[in-house]
């Protein structure tokens, strides 16, 4: 099966870099993805699916079920960014400030490919095969929505595994990255403090309450939790990203926003726990105390990713027999990045690999989310056919 799963990958390659460039010229982000959710969705009819809509602008479809067996769950994203690209490539986006910087075009490519090599050989798949076309990723909510509207139940997947790209490391072009079991990736949760004073004129200030000048001293003070709180050995980090007051140089506005990301790789929670609790204590205690009224909102947030021990070695072992031991490498350090396939790794035995598609020693230097990112596409027939043997070869090993 493998030789053939290759060999009919690799002939897929011209079509997969069309599906992949078409994209690349079109990006949508969010939720917003008409044009993708569309073309995605006639890409699967075409091989003969029956793609079903699951959330705001997700696709589920299924292969396989001639077999008795379990169901194992294949995740896709096909979302942009909000970036304008700056790479000059001929099939760059021609939207205006949106970019797949983030390679999901190069996601949803590989997954179709897959979907093709697993209909081929649906006769043989020992269970179900499910693929999930996610939206959303890059704010976090697109996985969520699609569980929230029943992607993981009828059937239920025993195990789920992801792609992403991976460029501007050092591992060569076409390597699988295998993360080690436990976290592989960060959580990351939004915060959004308002602190509320009473408006006024710049020369009495006396007369008014200035949420500025609080808004600095809750920033200084939030840095005690980073620097005398937290043993130094444990990863958990927070930082405000963006401040924004006052409209000009004599008018003390009325409030001050102030929001941050928070980073974990706490399997337990209780890291993002206490930051969470003290970010709120500090915050509302420094500014009571300077007589304004603090609100502190997490609106936003997405958990650690888990990798499960027996799917990570199980991936181990597949990409081994697929593409040779030389291209698998097993990453131990969790990533301070984040993912939202982590909703899914909290419900199904799961594991996230990277496929390398572009190695700095091959001039790829960039990485991930950068107006200049690139990625080499000349190996999504492996991304193909790896999610495509994963699956076969999990169900094929538990055939009750
Ligand atoms: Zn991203
Ligand atoms: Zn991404």
């Amino acid at each position: 099966m493998k030789e053939e799963l290759i060999r009919k990958a690799k002939e897929s390659q011209p079509h997969l870099q069309d599906i992949r460039r078409d994209l690349h010229r079109h990006p949508e982000t969010g939720f917003d993805l008409e044009r993708t959710v569309e073309k995605v969705r006639q890409e699967l009819i075409a091989l003969g699916y029956e793609p079903r809509d699951c959330g705001k602008a997700g696709l589920v479809a299924t292969v396989g079920g001639k077999k008795p067996g379990k169901t194992f769950l294949l995740r896709a994203d096909m979302d942009a960014l909000p970036l304008p690209e700056e790479t000059g490539f001929d099939y760059a986006s021609q939207t205006p400030g949106k970019m797949h910087g983030c390679g999901h075009d190069m996601h949803a490519s590989m997954l179709l490919g897959a979907a093709k090599l697993l209909k081929e050989h649906e006769s043989e798949i020992c269970g179900t095969v499910k693929l999930m076309f996610q939206p959303a990723e890059e704010i976090f909510q697109g996985a969520k929505d699609m569980i929230d509207h029943g992607v993981l139940e009828n059937p239920k997947p025993d195990a789920a595994m992801m792609i992403h790209v991976e460029i501007g490391c050092a591992e060569p072009l076409g390597a699988f990255l295998i993360p080690v079991p436990g976290i592989s990736m960060a959580s990351c949760e939004q915060y959004y403090i308002t602190v509320k004073g009473k408006g006024g004129h710049g020369s009495t200030p006396h007369l008014a309450i200035d949420p500025i000048t609080a808004a600095a001293q809750i920033h200084m003070a939030l840095q005690e939790i980073n620097s005398r709180e937290i043993d130094g050995k444990d990863f958990g980090v927070f930082t405000t990203c963006k401040v924004r007051a006052g409209e000009t140089s004599n008018v003390i506005p009325e409030i001050v926003e102030m929001w941050g990301t928070i980073r974990t790789v706490d399997p337990t929670g209780a890291m993002g726990d206490y930051i969470r609790k003290r970010i709120e204590e500090i915050a509302k205690g420094v500014g009571g105390a300077l007589r304004c009224d603090v609100t502190v909102e997490f609106p936003n947030a997405c958990p650690c990713v888990i990798v499960d021990e027996q799917v990570s070695a199980a991936a181990e072992s597949y990409m081994s027999e697929l593409v040779g031991a030389e291209s698998v490498i097993r990453v131990a350090e969790a990533s301070n990045g984040s993912e939202d396939f982590a909703f899914v790794s909290h419900d199904i035995p799961s594991v996230n690999m990277n496929l390398v598609t572009g190695s700095c020693q091959d001039g790829y230097c960039v990485g991930v989310h950068n107006p200049k990112s690139s990625f080499d596409d000349s190996v999504l027939w492996k991304g193909a056919a790896g999610y495509a043997y994963m699956a076969m070869r999990w169900l094929e090993d538990h055939r009750g």
